[in-house]
């Protein structure tokens, strides 16, 4: 499924094959954030196109797509382990285009998607993290996080919803948390979608225009924008407080929709590819059974 956006333009001459499998891998790789590693966020490329042009990226978006499905029905088979996709970025980045363009054509009964919002009813009544244990994906299944537990160390910090004490311990609960995650067999990986803020100006001009896309559009949008600053520097603290080895961030440049998309199912395959989920062993006495 394309992403109708009019930002993948070419920049350079990608005539040729595709990148080798290696060199794919080593660039997806430097998107990782090491812990400790001090991630400055203006200094990462928002504009990465991979060596690939876009018919390039959506070629092997669609290789890997069929590549996970395959994957995704050994971890669905195997019922041990799981998978959670944290997807988190600034206004018109792409998280839902992502998900669409990562998650068409798998079966849907292995996958759930859960969008959070402002906390609102018993969700507000409970600490922050409550509602997103109840959405942490069964076992054999892969959940994908439309905004997460991440809120409520960004927007609830460049608003001021809670002092700095509240949000700054956070950090330590999130990291525990992950890691409780991941001992009980929940591999958490982290996606940033980082867009330029030129990007987001013509997306929201772009939403605007487009009378198909205006409900899209939310004049808050605007109030957030003019906070960028502020939600770069919380963005990059989150990341680098809460980037570990066992859930790690990557920062995906989002400038352009296919190698954007292309990098986040990188990320998600290589995920499943180290998980390396089995198939059960099949009941015994099977063999020569002829079905009558
Ligand atoms: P999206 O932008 O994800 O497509 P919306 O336009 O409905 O969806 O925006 C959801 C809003 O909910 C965002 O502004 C986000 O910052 C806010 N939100 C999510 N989680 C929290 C939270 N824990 N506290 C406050 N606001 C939150």
């Amino acid at each position: 499924m394309a992403d109708h956006h009019t930002d993948d333009n070419d920049g350079g001459d990608h005539e040729g094959s595709l990148p080798d499998e290696r060199a794919l891998r080593t660039a997806i790789g430097r998107l990782r954030v090491k812990p400790g590693s001090d991630l400055v966020l203006a200094k990462r490329a928002t504009d990465g196109d991979f060596g690939m042009s876009k018919e390039q990226a959506l070629a092997r978006l669609t290789e890997t797509r069929a590549r996970i499905d395959v994957l995704q029905q050994r971890l669905y088979a195997e019922s041990r382990r799981s998978v959670l996709l944290v997807v988190q970025a600034m206004d018109a980045a792409g998280k839902d285009g992502t998900i669409r363009n990562v998650l068409t054509g798998l079966n849907p009964a292995g996958i759930r998607v859960s969008s959070f919002k402002a906390p609102g009813g018993p969700e507000a009544q409970h600490d922050y993290l409550w509602r997103v244990h109840q959405q942490c994906p069964s076992r054999g299944d892969i959940a994908v996080f439309n905004r997460s537990h991440y809120e409520d160390v960004l927007v609830v910090r460049v608003k001021q919803f809670v002092p700095e004490a509240v949000w700054r311990r956070r950090y330590a609960h999130i990291r525990h948390f992950e890691q409780l995650l991941g001992d009980e067999g929940t591999t958490v990986v982290k996606v940033f979608l980082h867009v330029s803020k030129d990007e987001q100006a013509r997306r929201f001009q772009e939403r605007l225009d487009d009378p198909e896309k205006r409900w899209k559009f939310r004049a808050g949008d605007l109030d957030d924008r003019a906070l960028w600053p502020e939600f770069q520097s919380a963005y990059q603290d989150a990341i680098n407080e809460t980037s570990t080895d066992d859930a790690p961030w990557y920062v995906v440049p989002a400038d352009s929709n296919s190698r954007r998309n292309m990098a986040v199912g990188e990320i998600l395959r290589a995920t499943l590819e180290r998980l390396d989920p089995q198939i059960p062993e099949p009941e015994a006495g099977l063999d020569g059974v002829k079905v009558v």
